[in-house]
């Protein structure tokens, strides 16, 4: 097995008995970045000098006895992460040449737990889409078959996984944007509780609903890079005070009377029959396993895509006032005036489908039309909510698709947002209820491409929602399975 190929937790061992050093780790890492880069293109800036750096570091560490969870480990992040004095462009012309001058807590924990940064990944700009095509740095491939779209927003953090460029990496989830490209990638991918990870340093898309969470190999990576990031920070005032459970230690791999919910809204007509197989047999599994299934209802669950969409795209909007060419980013060169400064360097630097949003956020907050729809957009959402409330009265966890359909053809969607908007249906409902969910491989579809299944948690179930995902993986092989590439 090459180095590149492993998990966090196997390479932890290997760094451990001091089979192998970090440098080899990394340098295996980088020469797999090289190899395939041009086929996946998952990155927008391979930060090799820095990853040679950590990695001496972090071989240091090990010699002197001092070693934590991710030292030596090569990760890369979402370009959504502001990483100090490395380039964060959060794929759009906009930010091109932005270079920040402080790291987003969650970078500073994974550094401080001795994290090797082998680059920057490919997105959706400012995290806008489903499929990574919207980037101003070119579109990602998913690995498993290149004329298909990897996922999105976190398209690159799943597509690098999945071609095996980084052992672990970071994205950010606002409608579904871990979870989907997890489930096209065949990757585990996690989003936490709102609240439970620090948003600070982080490009803002809409604040209500972004978290940040990982992208890994299996679930017990998942819970260790999870582990690192979570906990409260001063610094983000929506991050919670709660103690962060020892996620791997809740790993026990029995789900032995676990209540399943399974949300009648959820199993539609319209479900690719490769998807609804793959729920079938996952559903099975469980059973054998000992959990418990129940029908549940969301009743609110037809009304979620228009509700985010009003939520979202009015928070964007305003998040997104601040790129104005005076302080930072793109400035035109043609403006004459200062408004014509304003207008010129937003018309230069936003792409396409940035600035419908903003478009649309701004309409739905304008005096007026406020009450219409932004207003009655926040009371669906607490709707939304209290379905949720009142389904985890009856169950654990609940399990669902993550996307209608796997992974479609690059270009399929990109004329018709509405049905690219659609394709997060089954996403979109825990942002907007604050929860956490995760992607799990569950199957591979007739045409090779790798299928997710979600599993919901209660706010804070994180550790429930790993167990049942890790007791899957025990049973089951489908994230053992590699693209070819
Ligand atoms: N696809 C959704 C959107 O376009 C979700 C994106 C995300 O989670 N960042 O907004």
């Amino acid at each position: 097995m090459e180095l590149f190929e492993l998990t966090i937790h196997e390479l932890h061992d290997k760094l451990k008995k001091k089979e192998v050093s970090s440098m080899e780790a990394t340098k295996s890492m980088l020469a797999r970045i090289e190899a395939v880069e041009p086929k996946v293109n998952a990155f927008i800036t391979v930060t090799a000098d820095q990853a040679l750096k950590d990695a001496a570091e972090a071989d240091k560490r090990i010699a002197d006895g001092d070693m934590v969870t991710l030292t030596g480990i090569p990760v890369a992040l979402k370009d959504i992460f502001l990483t100090k004095g490395i380039r964060t462009t959060c794929a759009s012309r906009i930010l091109e040449n932005f270079v920040p001058p402080y790291d987003a807590t969650s970078v500073a924990r994974l550094k401080a737990r001795g994290a090797v940064l082998v680059g920057k990944l490919n997105q959706d700009e400012f995290a806008m889409g489903s499929s990574t095509e919207s980037s101003y740095f070119g579109k990602t491939s998913n690995p498993w078959k290149l004329d298909c779209i990897p996922g999105g927003s976190s398209g690159g953090s799943a597509a690098a996984i999945a071609a095996q460029e980084a052992t672990a990496t970071l994205g950010t989830d606002t409608g579904g944007s871990i979870r989907q490209p997890a489930s096209h990638c065949g990757c585990v991918g996690l989003k936490p509780t709102y609240g439970r990870v620090s948003r600070y340093g982080v490009i803002a898309y809409a604040s209500s609903l972004d978290q940040v969470g990982p992208v890994t190999r299996d679930v017990t990576d998942c819970a260790i890079m999870l582990e690192a990031v979570a906990g409260y920070d001063a610094k983000d005032s929506t991050s919670v005070d709660l103690p962060v459970p020892d996620y791997t230690k809740a790993l026990t791999g029995e789900v032995k009377g676990l209540k399943i919910g399974l949300p009648r809204e959820y199993y539609i007509e319209g479900l690719d029959p490769d998807v609804q197989k793959s729920m079938e047999e996952a559903i099975a599994t469980y059973r054998q396993m000992g959990a418990q299934f129940q029908e549940v209802s969301l009743p609110h669950t037809d009304y979620a895509v228009a509700t985010y969409y009003l939520v979202a795209t009015a928070e964007a909007s305003s998040n997104l006032a601040r790129y104005d060419g005076a302080r930072f980013g793109h400035r035109s060169e043609a403006a004459q005036s200062l408004l014509d400064m304003y207008r010129k360097s937003r018309a230069e630097g936003f792409g396409e489908e940035v600035k419908r949003r903003i478009m649309l956020g701004t309409y739905a907050l304008s005096s007026g039309y406020y009450d219409a729809y932004y207003l009655k957009a926040q009371k669906v959402r607490t709707l939304i909510m209290h379905d949720f409330i009142k389904a985890f009265e009856q169950v654990d966890v609940l399990l669902t698709p993550v996307a209608p359909t796997p992974a479609f053809r690059i270009g399929e969607k990109t004329s018709d947002p509405l049905q690219m908007y659609l394709s997060d249906i089954f996403t979109i409902p825990v942002n907007l209820a604050g929860t956490c969910g995760i992607s799990v491989p569950a199957g591979l579809s007739r045409a090779g491409l790798p299928i997710g299944l979600q599993l919901i948690g209660k706010p804070f179930g994180e550790e429930s929602i790993l167990r049942a995902a890790h007791a899957f993986e025990q049973n089951t092989d489908w994230h053992k399975r590699r693209a070819a590439l």
